[in-house]
């Protein structure tokens, strides 16, 4: 499977932004499969301005209900009718203010694949959890909690004091906890899970990108921050193994 760099551009973004950046992606020579996950209001534009190309695009979260009494929320087939093919699950951020459980996560999965919807699902383990040597056991007990027995579709590792913060794990730390999140795949799904694809997501910048993309077991990259310029989000791209 070839690489994902995927672009989270959270509560960040207006109308007027869109067209540039579709046309700068388009532009983009053969790479890593590319998709942009803009808020909701956005999704049906950058749809359009995207349509026809090879770039995918994504919402932030759903609802794990098709429809119904559920202010403020999305579901998936909603996405589906926007012109996304991706959503990703699970962020810390939906974890933490919105105090998402794994249950809830898996929930909203299944509605995702229901749907249609390729999954990104993301996992990691905070600053406390880490330096109590606790890493390993808090992302295989998420991971065994958020997916589901059909699950299909991609899985995001965001240590969360990595978000945003500039600071990421050593290149040993990742490869260590990417190899424990494929163990625990194939554990799981037997041999498919060796072909989930393990994205990497914390502060993942053009100058830092070639060496983290380079590490085995990691299928690409989830973008916060630098995925909003598309200059940078194209520089990371660019970075992957084989370009
Ligand atoms: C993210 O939001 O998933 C993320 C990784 O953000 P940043 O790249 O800004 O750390």
């Amino acid at each position: 499977m070839p690489q994902l760099i995927a672009g989270n551009w959270k509560m960040h973004g207006k109308l007027a932004d869109i067209a540039a950046y579709a046309a700068a992606l388009r532009a983009a020579p053969s790479g890593p499969a590319l998709a942009v996950f803009p808020p909701f209001p956005l999704l049906e534009r950058f749809g359009a301005a995207l349509a026809g190309s090879a770039v995918g695009l994504g919402g932030q979260d759903c609802h794990a209900s098709a429809q119904g009494a559920h202010t403020g929320d999305v579901s998936a087939a909603m996405l589906r009718d926007c012109g996304a093919g991706y959503v990703i699950l699970g962020h810390s951020e939906r974890r933490e203010n919105h105090g998402e459980s794994n249950a809830d996560v898996a929930a909203k999965l299944g509605a995702a694949l229901a749907a249609g919807l390729t999954p990104i699902v993301c996992v990691g383990e905070t600053e406390a959890e880490r330096d109590a040597g606790l890493a390993v056991q808090v992302v295989r007990a998420q991971l065994a909690h958020s997916l589901v027995p059909n699950f299909a579709g991609h899985v995001a590792y965001e240590p969360i004091w990595a978000i945003g913060t500039g600071r990421t794990p050593t290149q040993a730390d990742i490869t260590a906890m990417h190899a424990a999140i494929r163990a625990a795949l194939v554990e799981t799904f037997g041999e498919p899970g060796a072909a989930i694809n393990i994205l990497y997501g914390g502060s993942v910048k053009p100058g830092n990108a070639q060496a983290i993309l380079a590490l085995p077991e990691v299928g690409g990259a989830l973008v916060g921050g630098a995925s909003l310029a598309a200059a940078d989000f194209l520089a990371i791209a660019a970075s992957a193994p084989g370009v």
